[in-house]
């Protein structure tokens, strides 16, 4: 664990992990899914786009949110978003799982965090930019069971980091975001979350 930039702070009381680059590094990730899903490639591609054009829009729920998405991914192309779905929900998400079982294990300094919560009795919390989550965390091996809340940004209409999300997750939690450390990759998505509703973030 390397000491200065993984530490909680004192007075938290709440700790929430991001997923993907979080608690797996998830180096070549893309390119493995590229190589799995190469006879399904433009579906990919414009998963990856769709994603893109969905930041920083906000929905009133997770339904509104993904009829604009399957919309999205399906726009130009001869598939409809029936198919977007189906193809998302039963070939694309258990693919990034099926990967994340055999080639990635989790990061040793998040575990460490991990257990420093569980021993200092803080609440954990997981908040995910995708779906799939407990999936994914069984591929990993992770205890899926010891945390408080599962959840991911979609559910609450939007990506990271929407700042209406990470204040309703925040008052789902019941939480203080001067006592709640949120801890990611990516400065841009669960960083700028943290901020959004001034709470801590830590950066893995
Ligand atoms: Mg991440």
């Amino acid at each position: 664990m390397k000491d200065e930039q993984m530490k909680i702070p004192a007075d938290c009381k709440t700790v929430i992990f991001d997923v993907d680059g979080t608690l797996y590094d998830k180096t070549g990730i893309a390119q493995k899914m590229v190589r799995r899903l190469w006879w399904c490639l433009p579906l990919l591609m414009a998963e990856r786009l769709a994603r893109k054009n969905m930041h920083y829009v906000q929905y009133a729920s997770e339904d509104e949110f993904f009829e604009a998405f399957f919309y999205q991914m399906a726009r130009g192309h001869w598939w409809g978003p029936k198919i977007a779905e189906e193809w998302y929900r039963f070939v694309y998400m258990p693919a990034m799982v099926r990967i994340i079982r055999k080639s990635y294990h989790p990061r040793e300094d998040v575990m460490a965090i991990i257990a420093e919560c569980r021993q200092r009795g803080l609440r954990m919390v997981i908040y995910s930019d995708y779906g799939a989550v407990i999936e994914k965390l069984e591929a990993l091996g992770i205890d899926s069971s010891q945390f408080d809340m599962i959840i991911s940004a979609p559910e609450l209409g939007a990506l990271k980091p929407s700042e209406s999300c990470a204040r309703r997750l925040l008052e789902m939690l019941e939480a203080d975001p001067k006592t709640t450390l949120f801890v990611g990759d990516r400065e841009d998505k669960d960083g700028a979350s943290a901020n959004a509703v001034g709470a801590q973030y830590l950066k893995v």
